[in-house]
């Protein structure tokens, strides 16, 4: 069961680069388990290659444990590097099961902008709310990093972060793959939109109409 879990992490690993949606060692990807009693997250483990990540490679972090990861830089795997974001994340969202961090083109690519990006298309809806937020930047791995990022998942299962990329946490890491999907099809669109000029956007009162339509939409 718990080495079940684990594959998946593997599995979707490869699929970020497969996908292209994180592909080589960028971004990472965590899922929430209870270990004797402990409540904490299997996570990748920093700097390793996707194709070569193995089993006994993924990392078991508790949701209250402070991790140093220079100091055990040298003795075996750290965690991934954003390991506070992970947690922090897990912490203040109950509902947060699984989350995927990736260095997609596209959203990577608008992050640059710092821009939040409006409610151009209605699938907007789909991270939660009525645009999807740029977190401020920070150093890739630092507490302040990670208190940006939950600013702008305030009411969001997804977000931009300046000058490096998105995160989307869902209830399952395939349900978290499929929003940072989404999230980068957004942004290809908007990164398209935006060529032509400012797009015209849709209003507070049909945003509102749509973020009612979608909660049943997703089956199977
Ligand atoms: P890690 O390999 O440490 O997870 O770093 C990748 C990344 O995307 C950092 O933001
Ligand atoms: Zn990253």
């Amino acid at each position: 069961m718990k080495e079940d879990l684990k594959q998946e992490v593997i599995d979707f690993s490869l699929k970020l680069n497969s996908t292209n949606l994180s592909p080589l060692r960028s971004g990472n990807l965590s899922v929430r388990v209870k270990i004797d009693g402990e409540d904490g997250f299997y996570i990748t483990p920093s700097g390793v290659m996707y194709q070569r990540m193995k089993l006994s490679d993924i990392v078991f972090m508790s949701l209250d444990t402070e991790y140093d990861n220079l100091k055990i830089a040298n003795s075996g795997l750290n965690p991934s590097s954003e390991w506070r974001f992970h947690q922090d994340i897990y912490r203040k969202k109950p509902e947060a099961k699984a989350i995927v961090h990736a260095h997609s083109p596209h959203a990577t690519a608008i992050s640059t902008h710092r821009k939040t990006i409006p409610p151009f298309h209605y699938m907007i809806a789909l991270m939660g709310g009525d645009d999807i937020k740029c977190a401020e930047y920070a150093t890739f791995g630092t507490k302040e990093l990670s208190k940006n990022i939950l600013i702008a998942l305030e009411n969001r299962k997804a977000c931009l972060m300046a000058n490096h990329g998105q995160i989307a946490f869902d209830e399952s890491l395939s349900k978290a793959f499929e929003l940072a999907q989404e999230v980068e099809n957004i942004c290809h669109q908007y990164f398209l939109a935006i060529k032509l000029g400012e797009p015209k956007n849709l209003n507070f009162a049909e945003m509102q109409k749509v973020l009612e339509k979608v909660k049943g939409y997703k089956r199977g």
